[in-house]
Order: structure tokens, then C-alpha cells, then sequence
């Protein structure tokens, strides 16, 4: 198996073809981690979400990082990490923004069902405030991983 580094115009490539990440975040030097759908363009990652632990928390503490893999088996796989400031996108100051990550994030079918249907499953039928931000992306680094498939050979030399 050969580890390769991604230069970024790879990482965008691979980003720009996926749809589901793990978020994280900290505060108070907790770390949390959880999966979302996003949209990636360059420079911005956006995502579909409601109100919550993970939003109090990149309030408080805009840092933040989002790491995306495809792993066909354990010695063909990439994974990208983008490290970005969480940025909120409310009305009406962000208007045309939110638009524009609607319309990215649409691209996906049901797009809006995991955010909303995990907040739905706490409160009910309560009305759920949907919330857009997206992330500036200071860095990205990714690394692919190519050889034998993990069921060619002798699977204790890989
Ligand atoms: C495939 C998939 C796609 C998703 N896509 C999105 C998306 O695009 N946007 C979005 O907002 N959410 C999405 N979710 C749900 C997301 O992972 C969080 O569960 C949700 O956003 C609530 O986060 P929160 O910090 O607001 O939770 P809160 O409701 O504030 O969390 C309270 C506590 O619940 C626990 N908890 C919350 N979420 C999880 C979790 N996923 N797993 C285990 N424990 C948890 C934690 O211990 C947390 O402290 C997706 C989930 C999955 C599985």
C-alpha cells in the first residue's frame, strides 16, 4: 500500500464529490464530533442545521474542522481534512446566502432530512428553526491510500 499526500486542488475535487462529514468541534477542551451532510465550493463548506449543543458550542469557539473519507477497503481509501471558522448565516443579513447554500445543498435529494429529522425526534411536532452556516476554510490536507485490494494476497503482510 502507497500513502500519497492531496495538494488542494485534489482535496476540492474530492470534496466537491461528497456529501457526508464528521463536524468537529470543542469547547473547554472537550472535543465534539458528529456526522453531517455539506456542500463544499471553494473557500466554503455549507451545512443545513438546527440549533444545539454543536452550534453553542462554535458560537463560543468558531474553530472548527470538518474530515470527509471514502474507504473502499483498509488499503484503498482517502480522507481530507478542512480545518475553517464557523461562520452563521441568519436572516436577514445573510439572505442571499442562505439562498445560495440552499441551492448547493439541494443538489442532494431529501437534503434537509437528517438535520431536521434528528431534531424532530426531540422535540415533536414543535416548530424547528432551521439554521445555514457554512465554514471558511483556512486549510485542507488529504491523504489517498492505493494498493491491493484487501482481498488479493495474503492479508497478513497488509
Ligand atoms: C448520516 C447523518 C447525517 C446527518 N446530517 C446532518 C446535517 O446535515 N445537519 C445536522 O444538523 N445534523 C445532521 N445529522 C445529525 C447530527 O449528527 C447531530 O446528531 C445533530 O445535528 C444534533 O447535534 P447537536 O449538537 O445539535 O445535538 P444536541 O441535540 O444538542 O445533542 C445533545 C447530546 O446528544 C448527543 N448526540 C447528538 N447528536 C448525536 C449523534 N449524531 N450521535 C450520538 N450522540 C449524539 C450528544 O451526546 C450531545 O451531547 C446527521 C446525522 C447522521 C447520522
Amino acid at each position: 500500500m502507497v500513502i500519497t499526500e492531496m495538494n488542494e486542488e485534489e482535496c476540492g475535487a474530492f470534496l466537491t464529490s461528497a456529501s457526508l462529514g464528521r463536524l468537529g468541534c470543542s469547547l473547554d477542551n472537550q472535543p465534539y464530533v458528529v456526522p453531517i451532510y455539506f456542500a463544499y465550493e471553494p473557500a466554503y463548506i455549507y451545512v443545513l442545521s438546527t440549533f444545539g449543543q454543536k452550534t453553542e458550542w462554535m458560537r463560543a469557539n468558531p474553530r472548527v474542522c470538518l474530515e470527509v473519507d471514502e474507504i473502499k477497503d483498509q488499503s484503498q481509501w482517502v480522507s481530507v481534512i478542512a480545518n475553517g471558522r464557523y461562520e452563521e448565516l441568519p436572516e436577514p443579513q445573510y439572505t442571499a446566502e442562505r439562498e445560495h447554500a440552499r441551492k448547493r445543498l439541494g443538489k442532494r435529494y431529501r437534503w434537509w432530512q437528517n438535520a431536521l429529522g434528528e431534531r424532530q425526534l426531540r422535540l415533536g411536532d414543535e416548530l424547528i428553526t432551521p439554521l445555514f452556516f457554512r465554514i471558511l476554510i483556512d486549510s485542507m490536507t488529504g491523504l489517498r491510500a492505493t494498493g491491493e485490494s484487501a482481498d488479493s494476497g495474503n492479508a497478513e503482510q497488509k
